[in-house]
């Protein structure tokens, strides 16, 4: 007896006759990946050039891959069954990217007219138990200023399913709209960064944890130090750069014992990342070099796809990483971003990550976090 439920809630039974031993022959389609319903001018796959993976065209907003994944979704799509599945199977928590609680400003972010009132929507899902990790693309003269105030407060007066607020400064490529959005100035990341703090302040006296946070990246445009590890706890959103180089540092210090007897001394090791990152690293490779002893150089690609202004190391090509590494015969090893690769270990661009190891003078490994590239055999490319 084969039991199924379709979309619209009908029930069916069927009755499977099949020899003892043999397979059902029933076969789960594949889940098809929800399309996302919004056009926002700031969208990153709009932005996207030609010539990458497939999969990098694909507009999702899917809730599942927000469970399952982390990947903030704007929840715009939601069927009337899509409610109660996640309420049914305690999807929870999801990964919501809520930008506005006005629904207007929200309508107008998302470009989409439609787009679902996010507060009464999120107090619909708490009251059955689902929890929430948010985050606000701040885009100036949009959703800054007051109306950032306005959002955190909204989503703080949620209570503590409300788990944590990130705020993010919006990342835009050269094939962006630029006439409809730009990136804020210093002033404004550090204008967002204090709202941040009210509300941190605010959490942590009432909750114990500061709920709210800053990008990594708000902290770098703001040019304001990034506050200490501990700051962010279980560092629930640092796949998606908040939190990120503390949790580097952390690692690290973490792998110490093994680190300092792995025999990197006086090695050359390149770390290849991104523009955005650059900057940062010096912070971490400090105390990577009074460890091992090694000589570490930092290889800031700029994104030769995207343009310049796509500064994260996991958006790189591995056509960037070719160019910069081929001619290096004087690094002992490098280290490329393991999340620049997917799980066929393709790049952005499709190339694969044993065809660039091919093609270079040195020895490459995947990193996450240096230590694990570090200590052992690690992820040779
Ligand atoms: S929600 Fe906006 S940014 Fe995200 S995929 Fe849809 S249009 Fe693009």
């Amino acid at each position: 007896m084969l039991r199924a439920r379709l979309p619209s809630g009908e029930e069916i039974e069927y009755d499977v006759e099949r020899p003892e031993g043999l397979p059902m022959g029933v076969m789960l389609e594949p889940p098809r990946i929800r399309r996302c319903a919004n056009h926002c001018d700031f969208c990153f796959v709009d932005g996207n050039p030609q010539g990458m993976r497939q999969a990098l065209y694909i507009r999702d907003d899917d809730y599942r891959l927000s469970f399952r994944y982390g990947n903030f979704a704007t929840l715009t799509n939601l069927k009337p069954w899509d409610l109660e599945r996640i309420v049914e199977y305690r999807l929870s928590p999801l990964y919501v990217s809520v930008h506005a609680t006005d629904p207007v400003v929200r309508r107008w972010l998302l470009r989409n007219p439609e787009a679902t009132d996010v507060i009464p929507q999120l107090r619909w899902f708490v009251e059955r138990g689902i929890s929430f990790h948010t985050q606000v693309v701040l885009v100036p003269g949009i959703n800054d200023g007051p109306q950032l105030v306005r959002t955190l407060s909204d989503l703080y007066s949620l209570g503590p399913a409300i788990l944590s607020v990130s705020v993010v400064p919006v990342a835009l490529t050269e094939f962006s709209k630029h006439s409809l959005v730009r990136q804020p100035t210093r002033e404004e990341c550090r204008a967002a960064i204090g709202a941040v703090d009210d509300f941190a302040a605010r959490a942590v006296a009432d909750r114990g944890v500061p709920w709210c946070y800053g990008a990594d990246d708000l902290y770098l445009q703001a040019e304001l130090p990034l506050p200490p590890a501990e700051w962010y706890g279980d560092f629930e959103q640092r796949e998606n750069g908040v939190g990120a180089v503390r949790y580097l540092q952390t690692r690290i210090q973490a792998a110490r014992p093994a680190l300092e007897t792995e025999g990197w001394r006086d090695k050359r090791i390149g770390i290849v990342t991104g523009t955005a990152m650059a900057p940062l690293i010096p912070q971490i490779v400090t105390d990577l070099t009074q460890i091992t002893g090694a000589h570490f150089e930092i290889l800031g690609l700029e994104n030769t796809l995207f343009g310049p202004s796509v500064t994260t190391a996991g958006l790189l090509p591995g056509k960037a990483i070719l160019a910069a590494l081929q001619s290096r015969s004087d690094l002992d090893l490098a280290l490329l971003p393991a999340e620049s690769v997917n799980d066929d270990l393709l790049f952005m661009d499709d190339m694969e990550a044993h065809a660039l190891a091919a093609q270079v003078p040195m020895p490459v490994r995947l990193s996450y976090d240096f230590a694990d590239a570090l200590v052992g055999e690690g992820v040779a490319a």
